[in-house]
């Protein structure tokens, strides 16, 4: 699966929706400090089932809706969608015949997140095994934060090893796993 798009609408600075299209290759993000580029991972991170809210350097995870600026109101919803080409048809059964899955994460004030597969309500829970099975997602190493790095130098083997299952796609493998034990 490969990401082709991402649609954002108030969440964080993006007020107005915009339309993230990601090209084959490599694609590079500049812009002036505080233009939205974190935002945009963030973004990223957060319709893969970020489930923390400290992570989205927040103080609840309300805070991702657009706040207000000067001339513009507060919003109270955001809504993030993510487009993943499904040609090579790795994507779970459910969903496996369509050549396009459209992952979304809705919050509104107070009410929390709704998500989605292609229009179908699904739990938070089906999004992080989506995106663990395909060795990425919120906090997979294919995502690499500001001071992660050292962080890793400095981490326990226990949480070392966590990075090499994911590396080797067998952590969705591992949650479910635990899933199964607590039932
Ligand atoms: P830098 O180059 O410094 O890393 P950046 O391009 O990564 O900057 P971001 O951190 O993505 O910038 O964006 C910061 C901006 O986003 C700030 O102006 C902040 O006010 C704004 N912002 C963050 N959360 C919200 C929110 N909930 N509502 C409105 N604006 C927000
Ligand atoms: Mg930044």
């Amino acid at each position: 699966m490969r990401f082709r798009k991402l649609r954002i609408l108030g969440f964080k600075s993006f007020v107005e929706p915009i339309e993230f299209v990601i090209e084959p290759g490599l694609t590079g993000v500049v812009g002036p400090n505080g233009c939205g580029k974190s935002n945009l991972v963030e973004a990223l991170r957060w319709v893969m089932g970020e489930n923390s809210y400290k992570n989205m350097r927040a103080s609840g995870m309300d805070d991702v809706i657009f706040s207000g600026s000067g001339h513009r109101p507060a919003r109270n919803s955001a809504e993030v969608t993510l487009f993943l080409g499904n040609e090579d048809r790795r994507a779970p059964a459910a969903f496996n015949d369509a050549d396009m899955l459209e992952v979304s994460r809705r919050i509104e004030r107070a009410a929390g997140s709704v998500y989605r597969i292609n229009g179908r309500e699904v739990r938070a829970r089906d999004v992080q095994l989506l995106f663990a099975d395909a060795s990425t997602g919120a906090r997979s190493p294919a995502m690499v934060r500001q001071g992660q790095i050292g962080e890793l130098i400095a981490a326990k083997p226990t949480a070392r090893r966590m990075i090499l299952e994911e590396a080797a796609g067998i952590s969705g493998l591992h949650s479910r796993r635990n899933e199964a034990e607590i039932r």
